[in-house]
């Protein structure tokens, strides 16, 4: 533990009792080393959707690894659980038809979106196409591009300008965007990067009829849409597949990643709407464009993939994260009464936050949180975040609220 490079490493306490090292998860529960259990608030990250400790997912696992780990998908080769993943990502997607890019994570994601997005407007000949434009709050992963598109100013500053021709507009306000292409020149301008529902900014949903005003922007000045949906994807808005369906929105990219697997092995997904796919097969060679991981399309990563679209479709889990949607608010909303709280946000899925007044009291309430049996984090500026496994009843929504009222109490 001391050699962990981690936020937790220089806490003796988690060395010496073993607290919050997390060593087990069974549904919606977790338990430490000290065998305490906790209410598992945010699904690990916002991705352990169908729950921990599903043994379908292991087992898919296994009987993968026995078969065939991995191999190169890198150019020739393919294996079965990829094209298979691919076909159903393909039947999923916002846009049908989409083709699959398969990464290592989230952050992986937006990496390849970015590049390809660029490439695209080489590959038309338009090469001063390079600038991307991020939003205010935003996180869109850890990576070089994705980083520097970022809003969120602790996570950007520190390191200098990591990734020129990018550009920032405010996260809800579609006349910004506009302004800004006009003012880079729309000739210049390459891709435009959302997240539709704002996830570690905050958990803010988009102001109404933003996001088909900021769709029908790029659309004018032929600009790529990128939806980040790695929180949002899978499920988790609720009712629907991906976000961006559920708002009726046709983005040009998808970068997936989280859900897609639940978190059980690391896979992201790029979703690729077919006609900004097609520039990249060179016919003379028979191949897509040169990007790829050595673990794009792991044998392993997709068996688990699919194996976790198999759970989500079989148990409805789709519908549960819609009626998640209305716990969360008839649980949590009563706490805008509470002092220490400026505003309770929900209405968007599995996906909630509470947000205090002070950004300094989000850490004691969380940690109050903790000690009474709920494992949660700090979101955004000063919120308090819920993100549940969509297995989580209505009850056990009900015992986050009590819990975060008495932490709110205990933080007075
Ligand atoms: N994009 C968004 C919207 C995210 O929320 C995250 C992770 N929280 C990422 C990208 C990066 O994903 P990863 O941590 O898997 O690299």
């Amino acid at each position: 533990m001391g050699a962990l490079w981690h936020p937790f490493s220089d806490m003796g306490a988690v060395e010496k009792n073993g607290e919050f090292v997390i060593a087990r998860g069974e549904g919606v529960h977790v338990w430490d080393a000290s065998g305490k259990q906790y209410l598992d608030a945010t699904a690990g990250l916002w991705f352990a959707n169908v729950g921990h400790g599903r043994k379908e997912l292991a087992q898919a696992a296994a009987d993968q690894a026995q078969t065939l780990a991995a191999y190169s998908t890198f150019g020739d080769y393919a294996n079965p659980p990829v094209i298979e993943l691919a076909e159903r990502l393909a039947g999923i997607a916002p846009v049908p038809g989409s083709k699959t890019f398969l990464t290592s994570g989230g952050s992986d994601s937006v990496e390849t979106a970015a590049k390809i997005a660029r490439r695209y407007w080489f590959e038309q000949g338009q090469e001063s196409k390079r600038y991307i434009i991020g939003r205010s709050k935003a996180y869109h992963g850890m990576h070089y591009a994705g980083t520097s598109l970022g809003g969120i100013q602790g996570n950007i500053e520190g390191y200098g300008t990591l990734v020129e021709d990018q550009a920032h507009v405010a996260w809800d306000d579609a006349e910004d965007l506009r302004a800004t292409i006009e003012r880079l020149g729309p000739e210049n301008v390459a891709a435009f990067f959302a997240e539709p529902v704002m996830g570690a900014g905050g958990v803010y949903p988009p102001p109404e009829d933003y996001l088909m005003a900021v769709r029908k922007i790029c659309t004018e000045h032929d600009i790529l849409f990128v939806a980040d949906e790695v929180v949002t994807g899978y499920g988790r808005i609720g009712g629907a597949w991906f976000a961006s369906a559920k708002f009726g929105l046709e983005p040009d990219f998808v970068t997936t990643a989280k859900g897609l697997t639940s978190g059980y092995i690391p896979m992201g997904a790029v979703l690729v709407a077919p006609r900004v796919a097609e520039p990249f097969f060179d016919q003379d060679a028979g191949r897509w464009l040169r990007h790829g991981y050595t673990y794009s399309g792991h044998a392993v990563a997709a068996a688990v993939a699919n194996a976790n679209l198999d759970i989500l479709e079989q148990e409805n889990l789709l519908d549960e994260a819609a009626r998640l949607e209305g716990s969360l608010a008839s649980a949590l909303s009563p706490l805008a009464d509470h002092d220490l709280v400026s505003e309770v946000r929900c209405g968007t899925g599995a996906v909630a936050a509470v947000q205090l007044h002070e950004v300094a009291k989000a850490a004691p309430v969380v940690a109050k949180m903790r000690e009474l049996g709920v494992a949660t984090r700090a979101v955004g500026a000063g919120g308090v975040q819920f993100s549940p496994a969509f297995v989580m009843t209505d009850d056990e929504v009900g015992q986050l609220a009590d819990i975060t009222r008495q932490a709110l109490d205990a933080a007075l």
